[in-house]
């Protein structure tokens, strides 16, 4: 029951009707038997500013943040955690003592993804497609926990270029088209190959990433960050071969149970959050 009482958070994107997070959270608040709501805040690009002044004004505790509004938020939070500030973007708010705290969950939350399927990071070789927010997550995530080499495969050389250039120097990362011999040559000695980009994406389902499978060890594990529908082409195709694969729902719910512990210090319920997404996700 909401009372005067209830602590409020939300989600501030634009749009917002599709996100899961509203049920997901709701779900976990219910399951803990927390006095917490998640609402939808639906923010046109052009009212950022004013939506953040008012979640302190209303006295939110929290909020999530999501497409557009990742990157250009940060100017107006008042701090930023290290964890968005490597990553560049910021995807949850924590509102303590009247002050707007930037964090970015999503690049531990791919890799506890990882971590919970029993997958080594460590001294393994990543090739990633797309050059995104979420790329950038993926990356920063990756590069902590050890990984050897990583390379970056985009539809254009110079996206890929400036990307690479966001990584402190030094790191062992490099970008291409994907058409291109040296993705080739990287394709071959992969151990993780992760399609960060929306192709497959519902509901454009029948569009396919350009992978030569047979350049692909079969121990090559195959992830890829979109959980709608929750076996893309590109992941089935990898099924079929004898992959392990991992969707993004994994990432969906462990960057979510991270904010939700920010929020209110609790251990989020992660199975009663993975089953409500299962229940809901298009098959
Ligand atoms: P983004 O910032 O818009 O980046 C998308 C990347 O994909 C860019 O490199 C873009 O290339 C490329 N791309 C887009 N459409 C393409 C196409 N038709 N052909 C080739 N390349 C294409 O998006 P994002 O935030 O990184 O999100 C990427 C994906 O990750 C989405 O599917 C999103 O739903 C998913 N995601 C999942 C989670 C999770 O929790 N599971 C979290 C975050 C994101 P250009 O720059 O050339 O356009």
């Amino acid at each position: 029951m909401i009372t005067g009482k209830t602590k409020t958070v939300g989600i501030l994107g634009y749009p917002v009707g599709h996100s899961l997070s509203p049920l997901m959270h709701n779900v976990a608040f219910d399951a803990l038997k927390l006095d917490y709501i998640y609402v939808p805040l639906p923010v046109e690009p052009d009212h950022l500013g004013q939506a953040v002044a008012g979640l302190k004004a209303m006295g939110f505790v929290g909020a999530n943040v999501t497409i557009p509004h990742k990157v250009t938020i940060m100017p107006y939070l008042d701090e930023l955690d290290r964890s968005a500030e490597m990553a560049g973007a910021v995807n949850t708010i924590v509102i303590k003592n009247g002050r707007c705290i930037g964090y970015n969950t999503d690049s531990q939350g791919f890799i506890q993804s990882l971590i919970a399927k029993n997958i080594t990071i460590k001294g393994k070789n990543a090739v990633i497609m797309g050059a995104g927010g979420a790329a950038r997550a993926v990356v920063c995530g990756l590069i902590e926990h050890g990984i050897n080499q990583i390379m970056i495969g985009t539809r254009s050389n110079p996206k890929a270029q400036e990307f690479v250039k966001l990584f402190p120097a030094g790191t062992n990362i490099q970008g291409c088209d994907w058409q291109e011999g040296m993705f080739t040559e990287a394709i071959t000695e992969c151990n993780l190959l992760i399609n960060c980009t929306p192709i497959g994406m519902s509901p454009d389902h029948g569009v396919i990433l350009p992978i030569n499978w047979q350049n692909v060890k079969n121990s090559a594990v195959i992830c890829d960050l979109i959980y709608n529908p929750p076996l893309t082409q590109f992941l089935a195709h990898a099924q079929n071969g004898g992959h392990i694969v991992i969707n993004g729902a994994g990432m969906l719910v462990e960057q979510g149970a991270l904010a939700f512990e920010l929020w209110t210090g609790e251990t989020a319920p992660r199975n009663i959050m993975y089953e409500v997404l299962n229940k809901v996700m298009v098959r």
